[in-house]
C-alpha cells in the first residue's frame, strides 16, 4: 500500500473539527476516527491501496465523529473532547505529514462565533443520519511508504561484527521513513520494494541506505519498515530520556552518554557510585510516570530560537543543518534529539533497572531494560529457571542452595578421585615389578586418568630397562600419552609415537610426553615399538 497526496481543507471551531478530503477517483473509502487518530484508505482506479494516518492535536470524542463520502470529497465531523480550546494546527507533531497537504490558513479565531457554528452544525445534521458503518483500519503492520530513487552507488559495508567486507550499493531516495543510526539509537531496518535494507547510515541530512542490489536512480520504489526493532528502539531510546530526566532530578545525576545494547541498554551517569535505595527509589518513580501517560511531543525549533538554549543537550553534529527536534517528555523533561520515541509514556509499559556497573573515570553504568525486553528477559528466565527445578528436583527459592552442594561435593570426589587415582598408578607399578621375568615394552591405556598417573607409574616402575608406552583419554578420540624409557630409544621413537597419534609431544631425559587427537592408532604405536625392541635384542 501507499500513501496518497491528500488535498485537505480543515475548519477550527469551538465544538468541532471539520476536516475535509479531496480524492482522486477512488473506492473503498475509509475513515476512522479514533481518539487521538484519524485513519484515512481508499484504492484508486487501478485497485491501488492507499493509507494515511494523522495524530490529531488533541483529544477527540470518536463516538460523537462522523464522516461522510459525497463525489470526491470526503468530510469529517469531529468532536472535540474539550470544547472551546482552539487548535492551532490539525496535527499532533508540528511537522506536515508528506502525504498531507493541509491549508493551514483555515484556522482563525472564533471568539463569540457561536452563531456560525450552529448553521454549520444544522448544515451537517443531515450528513450525520446517512453515515455508512465504519470499516476496520488497515492492519498497523503495513507500513509500506512510496519514494523515489535519487541516487545508487557501488560500496562497501563493514559487518558490525567484524569479517570480510559486503559489497553492494549506497542508495539515497527523496525521502524515507527509515530511521539513520544517530543520538545513541541504533538505524532501522526494512525493504526497498523486495531489497533488504542492511544499513541506514547519516550523510548531512541525507539518509544513505546500504543494499545488496542495484537500484535504478529515477525509480518509484515502496519502502517498508521493520516495525518491531522499530517499536524496541523506541522503547529503550524514550525510556532513557526518562530515565536521565528523574536521575537528574532526584539526585542531579547528569547523563554523560548512553547505549541502546542489543540485549541491554546502559546510561553513563556521572557520579562515582549509586546506592541500592538509589536504584529502587529511581525505578519507582519512572514507572510512576510511566502510569501517569505522560505523553511525549516532537517539535522542531528554529536553530536561533531562544528556546534551543533551554533544553537538555549533548550538542549538535557538526554537519547538521536546519531546525532542531526537540523532544519532550510534558513537564518532566526537554531534550534535543534525533531519535524516534513513544508518543506517550504509557507506550513504555515499564522500566526495570537491572542496577549499577563501574564506569570509566568516576562515572557509573546504570543497566536498564524498557518495555517488552522485560518481559523477554522475564521469559527467559522463566524457561531457566523451570529447567533448573527440574534438573535440581527443588524449588527455585531453593537453586542456590543446591547448586553450592553440588559443586563442594563435585570438588570432595575430584579430590577423592585423586587419591583413587594415585593409588592405582603405584599398585600397577608394583605389580609390573612383583613379576620374575619383567617384559621390555609395557603398555597401558586407561580412560580416566592424567600426566599425574601416567608419571606416578613410570617413576614407580623406573625405565632403565623397560620402554613405557602409557595414555590416558577417550579411546577413540584425543588424549594424552606418554613414552619413558632408556633415553636413546624414546628420543628417537618419541616424535614418531606424536606423529601416528595425530599429536605433538616433547621430553628428555628419557621421557616423551604429549597429547594424541588420534587414540584409535594405538595399536599402531605398539607395533612400531615391538618392532624397535626385537631389532635392538634380536636373540628374543
Ligand atoms: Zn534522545
Amino acid at each position: 500500500m501507499a500513501r496518497q497526496p491528500a488535498k485537505t481543507l480543515w475548519y477550527d471551531r469551538p465544538r468541532y473539527v471539520f476536516l475535509e478530503f479531496c480524492v482522486e477517483d477512488s473506492q473503498d473509502v475509509k475513515v476512522v476516527i479514533e481518539e487521538q487518530r484519524l485513519v484515512f484508505s481508499c484504492k484508486n482506479a487501478d485497485g491501488v491501496e492507499f493509507y494515511n494516518e494523522i495524530n490529531l492535536y488533541a483529544r477527540v470524542n470518536s463516538k460523537d465523529s462522523q464522516e461522510k463520502r459525497s463525489d470526491r470529497s470526503i468530510t469529517c465531523f469531529i468532536r472535540k473532547w474539550k470544547e472551546k480550546v482552539a487548535w492551532p494546527r490539525i496535527t499532533k507533531e508540528n511537522i506536515k505529514p508528506a502525504w498531507l497537504s493541509v491549508d493551514f490558513d483555515n484556522w482563525r479565531d472564533w471568539e463569540g462565533d457561536e452563531e456560525v457554528e450552529r448553521a454549520m452544525v444544522e448544515q451537517y445534521a443531515e450528513l450525520l443520519q446517512k453515515v455508512t458503518d465504519k470499516g476496520p483500519p488497515p492492519a498497523m503492520d503495513d507500513l509500506d511508504f512510496a519514494t523515489r530513487v535519487v541516487s545508487c552507488g557501488a560500496a562497501e559495508l563493514r559487518p558490525e561484527g567484524g569479517g570480510e567486507p559486503v559489497r553492494g550499493f549506497q542508495v539515497v531516495l527523496e525521502d524515507t521513513i527509515l530511521f539513520p543510526e544517530g543520538g545513541g539509537q541504533p538505524d532501522d531496518r526494512g525493504l526497498i520494494g523486495d531489497v533488504p535494507v542492511l544499513r541506514v547510515t547519516r550523510r548531512g541530512a541525507e539518509a544513505v541506505h546500504f543494499v545488496r542490489t542495484a537500484l535504478e536512480p529515477g525509480a518509484q520504489v515502496l519502502l517498508s519498515l521493520d516495525w518491531e526493532r522499530r517499536f524496541d528502539h523506541m522503547q529503550q531510546h524514550s525510556g532513557q530520556h526518562l530515565i536521565t530526566a528523574i536521575a537528574d532530578l532526584m539526585f542531579g545525576f547528569k547523563t554523560t552518554s548512553w547505549e541502546l545494547g542489543r540485549q541491554r541498554s546502559v546510561i553513563e551517569l556521572d557520579t562515582p557510585s549509586m546506592t541500592a535505595e538509589q536504584i529502587e527509589a529511581l525505578e519507582r518513580s519512572v514507572n510512576e510516570k510511566i502510569r501517569e501517560r505522560v505523553p511525549v511531543t516532537v517539535r522542531e525549533l528554529a536553530a536561533d530560537d531562544p528556546e534551543v538554549e533551554t533544553v537538555r543537550s549533548r550538542g549538535l553534529p557538526d554537519d547538521h543543518t536546519g531546525p532542531v527536534r526537540v523532544v519532550s517528555i510534558e513537564g518532566i523533561d526537554s531534550n534535543m534529539c534525533c531519535g524516534t520515541h513513544v508518543s506517550n509514556l504509557s507506550d513504555l509499559q515499564v522500566i526495570k533497572l537491572l542496577g549499577t556497573e563501574k564506569g570509566k573515570k568516576n562515572k557509573t553504568n546504570l543497566v536498564f531494560l524498557a518495555g517488552n525486553r522485560v518481559l523477554k528477559s522475564i521469559e527467559q528466565s522463566h524457561s531457566t529457571e523451570k529447567a533448573l527445578t527440574s534438573l535440581l528436583k527443588n524449588g527455585p527459592g531453593e537453586h542456590v542452595e543446591a547448586v553450592k552442594r553440588l559443586q563442594s561435593s563435585v570438588k570432595l570426589l575430584q579430590k577423592n578421585n585423586l587419591n583413587l587415582l594415585r593409588d592405582i598408578a603405584v599398585l600397577i607399578a608394583r605389580d609390573f615389578k612383583s613379576k620374575p621375568v619383567q617384559s621390555e615394552l609395557f603398555v597401558l591405556h586407561r580412560k580416566e586418568g592424567d600426566s599425574e598417573f601416567m608419571n606416578i607409574i613410570a617413576n614407580e616402575i623406573g625405565t632403565e630397562e623397560t620402554l613405557l608406552f602409557l595414555t590416558v583419554g577417550d579411546e577413540k578420540e584425543a588424549g594424552l600419552f606418554l613414552l619413558a624409557g632408556p633415553v636413546e630409544a624414546v628420543e628417537n621413537l618419541g616424535p614418531r609415537v606424536a606423529e601416528l597419534l595425530g599429536g605433538k609431544g616433547a621430553g628428555k631425559r628419557g621421557r616423551f610426553q604429549g597429547k594424541a587427537t588420534k587414540m584409535s592408532q594405538r595399536g599402531e604405536v605398539q607395533a612400531l615399538l615391538q618392532e624397535f625392541i626385537s631389532r635392538q635384542s634380536p636373540e628374543v
